[in-house]
């Protein structure tokens, strides 16, 4: 059918690239793009002879938008499938412009200086797509892009108007460390030392950083605290979802993780004001990045389950309604199935998902759009096919 580029080689993109190529119907060529080639080859070597996609492999700076338009240019992809960090966000889109390709992607962009992340930047982008017939898709992970499309789901099956909705991020999986991140070390800290947020009645409500603690029983999984935060996507929920009144996100961590943090927090580790150290100028949470067990390596160590989905509230015949969309995922099974723990694997999967909807044009419009803002139904029939089955509960206990 067609040719993905994929950019990024880390976590993420190693469980989509495995995807890639159990999905060589689809993806009958790949090229694997990023700054250590040598992570590229090496993932070439281990799938070759196992799939029927053409992979070739290319080093390249994303941050370099004429090096990277060149290497669009020439390798020829319908669509690029960034799995860089969300940095690049923005010069990966205009490399995209530039060389006539489709763009996807799993996170936001955020400036590197700041650690804010809002749509406001890509959004601006969607006047160039729409004139360049090209379909930027945003946000295309679990959290946001499943639980966006689960929103997408409840409201065209479910209800006729959902006020309120509850995202629930439980991962339940145990590395035996006491202290190391599921994801690259700097985007996860950033994300959970920010202050918390969470849309009520139109407006933003902000909170400081792990101040609203609920106790939520698992489906599978059983008790764990869990703390409010501030999430992508209850931006563009915010905005797609009529009648909404509330929008909130809650994530569980350990009491470890927490200890740790916030004594990393105390002595200055986790910042991202540049210091100068013996005449070179670092910047703490990329020199604390460094000293962390890398995510990858936590794959074979890790396990337990996640659990993630949305609970919803609302309308349906003028009844008030509630329902759970949710999935679990187990860190072992992940790990036995493409050498990676579930976190990777629920983000790389709908990675996939969506390259693939946009390539096969059942997701295609020129435009910048979040997920919640195509149909679902092709999308949730994909989850369960290619590893992330979704299961609903009627009457799901709240988070009060
Ligand atoms: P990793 O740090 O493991 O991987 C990032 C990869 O990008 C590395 O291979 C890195 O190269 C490469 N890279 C970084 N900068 C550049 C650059 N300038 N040019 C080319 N390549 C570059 O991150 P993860 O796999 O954990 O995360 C990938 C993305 O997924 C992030 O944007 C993250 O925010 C997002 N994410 C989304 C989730 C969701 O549910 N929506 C959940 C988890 C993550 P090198 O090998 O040289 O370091």
């Amino acid at each position: 059918m067609g040719k993905v580029m994929v950019i990024g080689c880390g976590g993420v993109a190693s469980v989509a690239i495995h995807k890639i190529c159990q999905n060589d119907e689809v993806f009958t060529e790949l090229c694997i793009a990023s700054r250590t080639v040598s992570k590229c080859d090496a993932l070439k070597e281990k799938l070759e002879g196992s799939t029927k996609t053409k992979i070739t492999t290319a080093q390249v700076d994303a941050d370099d938008v004429e090096a990277l338009t060149a290497l669009i240019k020439k390798e020829k992809p319908e669509a690029v499938l960034n799995l860089a960090l969300p940095y690049q966000d923005l010069t990966i889109m205009d490399a995209c412009l530039a060389a006539g390709a489709h763009y996807i992607d799993t996170a936001n962009y955020e400036p590197e200086d700041t650690a804010k992340f809002e749509y406001k930047w890509q959004w601006a982008y969607r006047e160039k797509f729409e004139k360049a017939g090209l379909t930027a898709l945003l946000g295309s992970g679990f959290d946001p892009g499943v639980t966006s499309v689960f929103s997408a789901y409840a409201l065209k099956h479910y209800f006729d108007e959902i006020n309120y909705i509850d995202i629930l991020d439980c991962n339940a999986g145990d590395h035996g460390y006491p202290f190391a991140t599921n994801f690259n070390p700097e985007i996860n800290i950033r994300e959970v030392s920010a202050k918390g947020s969470y849309w009520e009645d139109g407006h933003w409500v902000e909170t400081e950083p792990m101040e609203i603690k609920r106790v939520y029983n698992f489906p599978e999984i059983g008790e764990k605290d869990m703390y409010l935060l501030h999430h992508e996507e209850i931006e563009s929920l915010a905005l797609n979802i009529p009648g909404i009144k509330r929008i909130r996100f809650f994530m569980t961590f350990g009491e470890s993780y927490l200890n740790h943090l916030r004594c990393l927090e105390d002595v200055g580790m986790t910042s991202i004001e540049p210091i100068m150290y013996e005449g070179k100028e670092i910047v703490p949470l990329q020199f604390l990045k460094a000293v962390l067990p890398d995510p990858s390596s936590l794959g074979p160590r890790t396990k337990g389950k996640t659990n993630i989905g949305c609970i919803f509230v609302g309308k349906k015949d003028g009844q008030e309604k509630k329902l759970y969309i949710y999935n679990t995922c187990d860190h072992q099974e992940c790990y036995k199935e493409v050498g990676s723990q579930a976190v990777a694997y629920t983000t790389g999967v709908p990675a996939m998902i969506g390259a693939m909807m946009v390539m096969t044009g059942t997701w295609q419009k020129p435009g910048v759009y979040n997920m919640e803002e195509f149909d679902p139904d092709p999308f949730m029939d994909a989850l369960n096919k290619w590893g992330l089955p979704w299961k609903i509960s009627e009457n799901p206990e709240l988070v009060v």
